[in-house]
């Protein structure tokens, strides 16, 4: 681990370590020199309270994963989440339809639409991150004159996505309200978004939520134009 490789959960300041080591089976945290406070208090605390506060958009628990973890999981967990969006999607067009044409259960068993859900899922979030991160290129290495490790936000974006997870549960035990938890699912991973982009760049809440809504409606956009591709799902189906 290289100087300053760590971050201060509570004031963002640099630090070199997060606990000292003396030998005798000694642990002592870490003093942050800025804030006289433990630089990370989470290194003590067990995953399901960190995962808890992260739930709740806390700032240092966004730190403590971001900067002070090396979770390498992001690329697994965004495939995941994909394969979790594709199946909401191809689940609500395949409830949507009660066929007992054999042409439409051999496609069922080809699934060739979950791959198309899969495929256009994969773009709009691409669209989604690719805008994002141009637009804070824009703002704060073009207009403010700032850096940006790009890998860092890429992960911190990926990472924060992991509240798709929970569309798999309102898939299976489907309900009346399913509309409503599947909006707050959105709503909930677009906080996680812009708390990820607020604690990279240390920004104000505004920029890292204008970068989310340029990233929202990059997603809209290229959601649309899948749907008037000449092959999407529709359009298959319409040959099939
Ligand atoms: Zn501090």
């Amino acid at each position: 681990m290289g100087k300053d490789a760590f971050r201060c959960v509570e004031c963002n300041e640099k630090a070199t370590e997060l606990h000292r080591d003396y030998n005798n089976g000694i642990l002592k945290l870490t003093i942050c020199g800025s804030c006289q406070k433990p630089v990370d208090k989470y290194i003590e605390y067990d995953p399901v309270i960190i995962l808890i506060d992260a739930i709740l958009c806390k700032t240092q628990a966004f730190r403590h994963i971001l900067f002070n973890t090396r979770l390498n999981i992001h690329w697994k967990l965004c495939v995941f989440c994909l394969l979790c969006e594709a199946y909401l999607r191809w689940s609500l067009l395949h409830g949507s339809e009660q066929s007992n044409d054999p042409a439409d259960i051999i496609r069922y068993t080809k699934e060739w639409e979950f791959y198309a859900m899969f495929g256009s899922a994969t773009l709009e979030l691409s669209a989604f991150c690719i805008s994002v991160l141009w637009f804070l290129w824009l703002v704060v290495v073009q207009l403010q004159g700032g850096a940006i490790d790009f890998s860092l936000l890429l992960r911190a974006l990926l990472l924060s996505c992991y509240g798709k997870v929970l569309l798999i549960p309102t898939v299976i035990w489907e309900h009346d309200y399913s509309p409503l938890c599947l909006g707050l699912i959105k709503l909930f991973v677009l906080t996680s978004n812009s708390q990820a982009i607020r604690v990279i760049l240390n920004s104000s809440r505004r920029l890292s939520l204008s970068a989310v809504c340029v990233g929202v409606l990059s997603e809209m956009c290229v959601a649309q134009a899948c749907k008037k591709l000449p092959w999407s799902v529709q359009d298959i189906k319409m040959k099939m």
